[in-house]
Order: structure tokens, then sequence, then C-alpha cells
């Protein structure tokens, strides 16, 4: 009998020692990803590490050592960001509904850009810049006319509420002249996430590049930036394959060196989130019961939905299983079909459909790869009182407890109850008090 493990360390072990449910994630994995996606880009690319699929802000300072900057869309981002020591010149704060105290606080923090999401927001932009007697940077996020294909979840083509039609920038010749206390210093967009064919990526660069062509020329700007988003994806079901890194390290490189030829002082920027993180994590959930419902095996766990909502399929059409993995005996023989499911009172708390796996018993532990993002970030950790789950990270040998699990009382904490009169002369259970 084997177990699965963690940089060494037995999964008996981790969620003995730090309780289940659990996200453990591998920062070395996150180390290789990064060095080998960066090593071969051109030194004109930045990385900014996009939070939205992992905001820890361990997670974040590992990235930030690594050489990676930020790509946040709030408060909460931002000062996890700088929390996690990123500089705020290595720091692009996007999003579609930025308050007055965002943008009030990017203007006085000197961040690398703000990206900005219409022409009203470039107006209060401007306006908080010359009150501040500043000039602020921004970047242009472009709806662009561009469909795209091969994503999972697409962005561009459509109406949207992200960014301003590139029909419209490119209507707007006065836009610089409007707005002198802002820097237009490029354009960004992103098209869309899981994207799994390196060509489409490349592709979609290629266009990105064209774009900022037209938008230099339309506003009659010097471009310093052009910021062709996130997205790159991994594949996490059968029959997916992961985008060709050399292929896409090659086929961008390309672009950037000829669109460079043209805008010799501009930098590219680049916002990855899952592909950095994703393949780093595991979400660990220990079994709790077995039961069979006509004639189908359901194996209960103490993790559902509540922390593994990614696997019920953000961004996909179809309901697929995540990589599930018995981790108690990796060695021990496939008996058949189960569901997963967990603690919550729904029947979609499930995260592993007709899966394969072996006989298990309540106590072993079961886990769900390719966690490491988006899982953190898009479940639903208040259902049914769950709370969000510990994390925890494996780093060159050592086990760090990155955040501790929600309690019960830290979920009743920013709660208040009211005081009701009348609560002292309890009726009968649902007769009126009174
Ligand atoms: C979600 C998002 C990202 C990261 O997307 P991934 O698919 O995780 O790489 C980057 N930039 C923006 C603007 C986003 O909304």
């Amino acid at each position: 009998m084997s177990e699965y493990e963690v940089q060494g360390v037995g999964i008996s072990k981790i969620a003995e020692e730090f309780g289940t449910p659990l996200y453990v994630y591998d920062g070395d994995e996150i180390e290789r990803t990064y060095h080998a996606l960066r090593a071969g880009l051109d030194k004109h690319v930045q990385m900014f590490y996009s939070l939205k699929p992992n905001p820890n802000v361990s997670i974040v300072s590992l990235l930030r050592r690594l050489g990676a900057g930020a790509e946040v869309c709030s408060l909460g981002e931002f000062k996890t960001a700088l929390a996690a020591g990123v500089h705020p010149s290595r720091i692009l704060f996007t999003g579609p509904g930025k308050s007055r105290e965002e943008l009030e606080l990017l203007v006085a923090g000197d961040v690398r850009a703000i990206i900005c999401e219409s022409f009203t927001e470039l107006g209060r932009i401007d306006a908080l810049s010359r009150a501040a007697g500043k000039r602020t940077r921004v970047l242009m996020r472009v709806n662009p006319s561009f469909g795209v294909q091969g994503g999972r979840l697409t962005m561009a083509g459509r109406p949207r509420q992200f960014g301003v039609d590139e029909e419209q920038l490119l209507d707007a010749a006065d836009l610089v002249r409007r707005h002198p206390n802002t820097e237009i210093i490029g354009i960004q967009v992103y098209t869309g996430t899981r994207i799994l064919d390196a060509d489409v990526v490349v592709a979609n660069t290629g266009r990105i590049f064209d774009l900022a062509d037209k938008a230099a020329d339309a506003l009659g700007i010097t471009v310093t930036m052009v910021d062709i988003g996130g997205g790159i994806g991994l594949g996490y079901f059968p029959g997916e394959t992961d985008p060709d890194e050399d292929v896409m390290v090659k086929g961008i490189n390309e672009a950037v060196t000829a669109f460079r030829s043209r805008h010799p002082d501009a930098a590219v920027a680049m916002e990855p989130g899952r592909y950095l993180v994703a393949r780093s994590g595991t979400f660990v959930t220990r079994v709790r019961d077995i039961k069979f419902s006509r004639g189908e095996r359901f194996v209960i766990t103490d993790g559902g939905t509540n922390a593994a909502m990614a696997a019920v399929g953000l961004g996909t059409a179809v309901k697929r299983n995540f990589p599930t993995q018995f981790l108690s005996d990796i060695d021990r023989p496939l008996a058949g079909p189960c569901h997963v499911t967990g603690p919550l009172l729904t029947p979609t708390d499930v995260i592993a459909r007709n899966v394969t796996l072996p006989e298990v018993q309540p106590g072993e532990l079961i886990g769900v790869h390719m966690y490491g993002a988006y899982g953190p970030t898009a479940s639903i950790a208040y259902m049914n009182g769950q709370g969000f789950p510990a994390e925890v990270l494996a780093y060159k040998g050592r086990h760090h407890l990155i955040r501790k699990r929600d309690t019960a009382e830290d979920l009743l904490s920013r709660q208040i109850r009211v005081d009701f009169q009348d609560d002292a002369e309890p009726g009968a259970l649902g007769a009126r008090s009174s």
C-alpha cells in the first residue's frame, strides 16, 4: 500500500495535521510552471499574476518572489498584492465597476496602470488625477470585434460589460485631448479563459497587436504597453491536452518582435492566472459515509461544492469530472463507479459523478487534482454553514498553513443579532410567541 504524497509527506499525515477539507498547493510546481513559461519568453514580456483564481497572500508572495507582478480588480485583491510584497509599480488594476475609493487610492498610489473599462471611468480618473496634481497611466480595455475560437468562455466579439467596444475606441479621436491628466499608454484585451490551443493564443496575440496599431493611429498615442490578458488553459478532462508551450512561446515572441519593430517603446503585459497555479493544487476531502441508493454508490465526504465548485463546471457547458483520485492507497484496485458528494443539503453537491474509484472506507481520503485555481474563489463556501477550508502550501519540503479553516464562530462573527423584545416567551414551535 502506498499513499499519495506531497513533497515527500504522506497525505494522511498532512490531513491529520491540518484537518479536512483542505487545499494543498505544491509551491515547487508553481515555481517550475512560472520559470518554464518565463524562461522562453521575450524579455519585453512582463508577467502580472491574475489573483482571481487564487488570491492567497502566500501564493501571491511566492509568485512575486519568482518575479511576477500582479493583476487585481478590487480593493481586497489590491491590498492582498501589497501585503504579499508586490510593489505598486508592478500592479495593474482592472474591473468594470471600480469605486471612487479604489480610483482615489490608485491615482495616489502610482500603480503601473489602471485598466480603464469605459469612457466615463476615464473621465473620473482624469478628474481625480487633476485634483491630485498627477497624470495617471491608463490602459484602455477593449472589447474587440474579433470573435475568438478555442476558449471555454469567450469574451470577445459580443456585447459585454467589459471595456470599450473596439469601434467606439477607434472613433474617439479626441480622447487624449479631452483627458490631459491621464496618459493612455496602450490597450488591454482579455479574450477568454481556458484556451487550450497554443495557436489560438498566438493568433489572439497577433490580433491584439493589430488592434493596438489601430488604436495608436486613431488616438495618436505612443504605445508603451500592450496587455494581452490571460486565459491560457490546462487540460482537465480526458481528451484534453495542455497548450503546447513551445509553440505558444515562439508564436508570442515572434508577434512581440514584429510589434516592437513598429513600437520600440512598448512592453507587453500578460495576466495569466489559472495556468500558473491550477496544476499545483489538490483538494483533499475525507470520506464520511458510503451508501447505495437505487443501485448507485455514493461516497459522502466532508467537503463538496462548498470548496470544490469549479469541478461542477465553471466556464464549461458540460459537467465533467476533474481528475479525481483515491489518495489513501493509490495502488488499491479500482472497484466501480460512484458519485463523490459533500455535506451540503442540495442534490447538486456532487464533485465527481460516475467516477471510477476503489472500494473506500469512511475516514479515507479522496483528492481532486488541478485545484490550485478557482476552487478557493468560485466555490459556495458559506452554504450550510461550512465556511472556507484550510489551505496548505508545500514549498521546498516544508508544509505551511497559509489559511486557517473558518470555524462556526468565524461565520457568526460578522453577523449581528437583532434583539427582539418579545423573544423571551417562546411559543410552541411554529406558533407565534405572543
Ligand atoms: C480572469 C482574468 C484573468 C485570468 O484569467 P485566467 O483564465 O485564469 O488566466 C486575467 N485578466 C482578466 C482581466 C481576467 O478577468
